[in-house]
């Protein structure tokens, strides 16, 4: 088993009604049940979850939330718990910049989230990524470093095969791709802030993703870097060819 099986995850956000979502996963389930070597995560939105986790039963393809809250149950309207989503997925992603900015999740906030998903055994991908401004003020490392040591307060240790998403703001969603270097560049330096907080093998088995205008045009000199162990894929999600294409792109490159 390689130290870092590679993941390809689709993240739909707030795209499909509940027909065609159940048609993408069954499509994908369908293309993507025998592709052996990468962990594929789907994560559709919330009310079509459960459809979702019926349609891959035996499937080695995993589900996925896209948000959760932290408190475990109570007066929260519109809130979806931890302890709600285990079972029916394995992935939480936490932190994704459309939380950050649009709907102001703090730093602290993805502390809570990261620590109740963990808490009830699901694997969080979290999310980090730096505005276009604070990327021509050069202060990338910075900001990748102060999210990460937020999110991880109070965490005695990161389990092995963890997931962290390396998405610059700049690049989600407007068809503006990081060069394969400048993605190299800041996945080595999340990479080498894991082992500075927890240790070399946290590090060393960690996956970190690249996300932000992935398509199957660009991914394989993406994933072909030794520091980006997949990506997390928005638009291109949507697509049961294109996203079939990227899964099979990466499995190339990582020799799966
Ligand atoms: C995302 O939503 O995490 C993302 C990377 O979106 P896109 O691929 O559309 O840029």
């Amino acid at each position: 088993m390689p130290l870092r099986t590679p993941v390809v995850a689709g993240n739909w956000k707030m795209h499909l009604g509940r027909a065609p979502a159940r048609d993408l996963v069954t499509a994908l389930r369908d293309a993507l049940g025998g592709l052996r070597g990468v962990e594929v995560v789907l994560c559709p939105p919330a009310p079509w979850l459960a459809d979702a986790h019926d349609l891959l039963a035996g499937s080695p393809l995993h589900l996925g939330a896209q948000h959760v809250y932290w408190e475990p149950h109570g007066a929260f309207t519109g809130e979806v718990s931890a302890a709600m989503l285990a079972g029916i997925v394995q992935y939480v992603i936490i932190g994704h910049s459309e939380r950050r900015h649009r709907f102001g999740e703090r730093d602290e906030d993805t502390a809570r989230k990261l620590r109740a998903v963990l808490e009830l055994g699901m694997q969080p991908m979290l999310a980090i990524g730096e505005l276009r401004e604070q990327r021509e003020a050069g202060e990338t490392v910075t900001v990748l470093r102060r999210q990460l040591l937020a999110a991880w307060e109070g965490l005695e240790r990161l389990p092995a095969r963890s997931i962290i998403a390396y998405e610059p703001v700049w690049a989600i969603g407007t068809g503006l791709t990081a060069t394969p270097a400048m993605a190299q560049d800041a996945c080595a330096h999340v990479r080498a802030i894991v082992e500075e907080r927890f240790d070399a093998a946290t590090a060393e088995t960690c996956r970190v993703l690249y996300g932000g205008s992935v398509t199957a045009d660009n991914v394989a000199t993406l994933a072909a870097e030794p520091d980006i162990d997949g990506v997390l894929v928005g638009g291109a999600s949507l697509d049961a060819a294109a996203f079939t294409a990227i899964c099979h792109a990466v499995a190339a490159a990582k020799g799966a």
